[in-house]
This record gives C-alpha cells, sequence and structure tokens, in this order.
C-alpha cells in the first residue's frame, strides 16, 4: 500500500476559495493511486469562527475557569469541525473518505492536558478503514490519555500528528500544506525578500524551528528525522513543491549531492526579558541558587551566559515578573529588560567560518542597533536586541548574508 500523508493548516480549510485548492491536492494524489491519510486543523485563525484561539477565547469569555481536561475537550471541537466539513465536500465530489479523531487514530498520550506527548500510536483502525476508503480524514492536534479522556498535543500539534503518522505508516512522504511556499531564508512576514529554500536537511529545519520560524514544528520534524520519513512544506495555493525536508544524501537532483551553505536562514522568538543577576561580595554559589529557583517555580530559562561575576539570562515576557520575584525572595538584587527579541542566524555550515560575528555585528551597527547579547554554537549565532529593532535586524542580516541572492 503506497500511503501519503497530507496535512492542511487552518488558513489551507479557513474558506471555500483555500478548501477548493485542498481537494485539488487530494483529488491529484489520489489519482497518482496513493492511499491518502488527511491530517486537518482548525479553521482559520483568531477570530474566525473555530479557530483554536477563538475556543480558548470563548473558555476567557466564561470566567477562564475552565479545567484543563475540559479545555482540551473544547478544543478538540476545532479539528473536528474541519475535518467534517472535508469530508462533506469529499462527498459531494464522489470521493468516500471517513473521519477518524485523534483517539480512533491510534494516539495514545500522557495526561499533560494543553500539551501531551504521544506515548504511543496505533494506527489499526486507519488501516482497516483503507479497506473501504482511499482517504482517511483524521483530527490533527488530538490524542486520547490511557484512561480515555481527550488530549491535545500543543501549538503546532497537528504538524506533529502528521509525521508520527508518516512514521508509523511507513508513508513515502508526509506533505506539510500551509500559507507560504516551503522554508524560506527568514518569516515573509518579516523579511520581504526572502527566498523559498528547494532544501533543507532535517537538522536545518530543526534548528530554524527551535528558534522561531513557526512553519514547521520542531517536534514534527524530530519524528520524521527518527523515522528518515521526508517531508515537503508546501503552499496550498500553488502546485509548486516548496521545500523538501530530508537528510543531505536525499537531496539526489542537487549538483554531486552537496549542498554547501553556511547560513540556511534567519529566525526570531520576540517578547522576551533580560535578567541580570551580579555576584556581590561573599555571596556563594549565585549561579546554582538562580537556576535552581527558575526551574522550582517551572520558568524557562534561555540565552544564559554566567561569568564569575554573576549570570545574565532571558525568561519568556510572561514569566519576567515571577522570576524577578523568585529571586527577590532569595535576597538578590535583579535587574531586568523587558521587551527584547532574540535573533538567530542558522546554518550547519557557520562553525569556524571566521569573520561571521564580525559580519553581524558591522550588520547591525550599521543600522545603530544595539546587542545587548550574545552566543553562538556550531550551527547558530543569536543576538539579543530590543524588540522594536527585531524587524530591521533580521532585514540588515538577511541582507548581509546575501540570502535574497
Ligand atoms: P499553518 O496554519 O498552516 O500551520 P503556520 O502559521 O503555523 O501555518 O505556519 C506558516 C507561517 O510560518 C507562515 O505564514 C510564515 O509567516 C511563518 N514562518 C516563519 N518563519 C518562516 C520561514 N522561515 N519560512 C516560511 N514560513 C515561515
Ligand atoms: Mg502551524
Amino acid at each position: 500500500m503506497r500511503i501519503l500523508v497530507q496535512k492542511f493548516g487552518g488558513t489551507s480549510l479557513s474558506s471555500p476559495q483555500a478548501r477548493e485548492h485542498v481537494l485539488s491536492h487530494i483529488k491529484r494524489e489520489l489519482a497518482l493511486s496513493y492511499n491518502l491519510v488527511v491530517v486537518v486543523s482548525a479553521m482559520g485563525r483568531k477570530g474566525d469562527p473555530y479557530a483554536t484561539d477563538t475556543l480558548l477565547d470563548w473558555a476567557v469569555q466564561n470566567g477562564d475557569s475552565l479545567p484543563d481536561r475540559e479545555k482540551d475537550l473544547l478544543l478538540c471541537c476545532g479539528e473536528i469541525i474541519s475535518a467534517a466539513t472535508l469530508c462533506s465536500l469529499l462527498q459531494n465530489e464522489g470521493i468516500s473518505s471517513t473521519v477518524l479523531t485523534g483517539a480512533q487514530a491510534g494516539f495514545v498520550t500522557d495526561d499533560h492536558f494543553g500539551s501531551a506527548r504521544i506515548l504511543d500510536v496505533r494506527p489499526t483502525r486507519i488501516i482497516e478503514e483503507f479497506k473501504t476508503h482511499k482517504v482517511v480524514i483524521v483530527t490533527g492536534f488530538q490524542g486520547q490519555s490511557e484512561s480515555g479522556d481527550f488530549t491535545t498535543l500543543g501549538r503546532g500539534g497537528s504538524d506533529t500528528s502528521a509525521t508520527a503518522l508518516g512514521a508509523v505508516l511507513h508513508a513515502e512522504m508526509v506533505d506539510i500544506y500551509t500559507d507560504v511556499n516551503g522554508v524560506l531564508t527568514a518569516d515573509p512576514r518579516i523579511v520581504e525578500d526572502a527566498k523559498p529554500l528547494a532544501y533543507v536537511s532535517y537538522a536545518e529545519i530543526c534548528n530554524m524551528a527551535y528558534q522561531g520560524a513557526k512553519v514547521i514544528h520542531p517536534r514534527a520534524v524530530e519524528i520524521a528525522m527518527q523515522a528518515q520519513i521526508p517531508v515537503r512544506i508546501r503552499s496550498t495555493f500553488s502546485e509548486s513543491e516548496g521545500t523538501l525536508v530530508t537528510h543531505p544524501e536525499g537531496f539526489q537532483d542537487v549538483q554531486s549531492g552537496i549542498l554547501d551553505r553556511y547560513v540556511t536562514g534567519i529566525a526570531y522568538v520576540s517578547n522576551v526579558t533580560q535578567i541580570t543577576v551580579d555576584c556581590e561580595d561573599g555571596m556563594s554559589n549565585l549561579q546554582l541558587k538562580v537556576f535552581k529557583s527558575m526551574a522550582e517555580n517551572s520558568i524557562s530559562v534561555d540565552f544564559i551566559n554566567v561569568t564569575p561575576k554573576g549570570a545574565v539570562y532571558t525568561v519568556f515576557d510572561h514569566d519576567s515578573e515571577r522570576a524577578i520575584t523568585a529571586l527577590q525572595d532569595m535576597g538578590f538584587k535583579p535587574s531586568s529588560l523587558s521587551g527584547c527579541a532574540k535573533v538567530s542566524v542558522i546554518g550547519g555550515g557557520i562553525n569556524g567560518v571566521p569573520g561571521i560575528m564580525a559580519r553581524i555585528v558591522e550588520a547591525l551597527s550599521e543600522h545603530h542597533i544595539q546587542i545587548l547579547q550574545s552566543a553562538d554554537s556550531n550551527t547558530t549565532i543569536w543576538v539579543l536586541v530590543k524588540k522594536e529593532d527585531m524587524v530591521q535586524s533580521m532585514r540588515a542580516l538577511h541582507t548581509k548574508f546575501q540570502l535574497h541572492r
């Protein structure tokens, strides 16, 4: 059985015109004799009737006291409505399909409502349904706990549903359909001349996704990478094949099989606060105490620089008050700068290439942008800037590394 997984994101399903495009992608692959697993997200974005954010707002409007378990139940409605809509459209075209919820499709998760982890995927029911249907529609983002409760997988969860199904069903490919032409060198909403990349390795896209490029969820890429299933990220609104994500050896039609670029793209995470804690005389174990207290308060920390004189790190803006209070309670006198953004230059080839940091500093200083902090690894260089400098930083770095070419 040749199985193809197609995942359609929120904007791909949000209007009758968009759904026409979805139908054409389904029909094209059916004509190639694939058995299709079609994973759907909730329709539209914030403000649209059945979008995930709209359902979340609904819970808030009702007093914001809905328990997490019941909130997941509410959120599951978005994907169910999408799936039923698509099933009707296929039926109208004479294409027989059936809808399975996350639970029916075999997703077993833990019971961390709102961000459940997948424990197992048992796709027996999907295989069974292929005896009578060529298309099995699966509601993305959902699972079921071992005690039988509906759970959701967290933001970007439908991407994870799609690659997990691709992995257990040994699909030929997982196609992630969205509103952009694949993975670009930067978010096209920020950098207008960002260029689509024909190929990226699992490692490159995973890294970009972890640094904020939300075109695909990093968990979804990790699962595809482990199972060695190729993924294509492509636009619902065009016939272009978008970006192929696989191992570098899979880049067959790249001349010589080598794709040697040192910078792949630029990504950002905004709304972070920089916290500085100085070590005063006689203070011992400052760093240990600081990071232990962040962990005890479940505050995730990032961009950590530790020196004998203290520690500087970032937390999300929404955690900053709690972080500062925890530090003050321990007798520290932290200072903080909220409204920062972390901009990342990502590429497998930057390791050891002389002068990259110099070019970053040059690009930013040409625009009088202050670097608040920086760090680097084998594959990424990060700079922290003020939020109001984020767009200009992204554009300046994109141009400096000639990513528009
Ligand atoms: P979907 O609802 O289809 O899952 P998302 O909004 O989650 O769509 O992801 C698509 C969006 O990701 C694009 O509209 C784009 O603004 C954003 N994006 C961020 N970084 C990148 C990038 N490097 N390449 C492509 N898109 C990106
Ligand atoms: Mg998405």
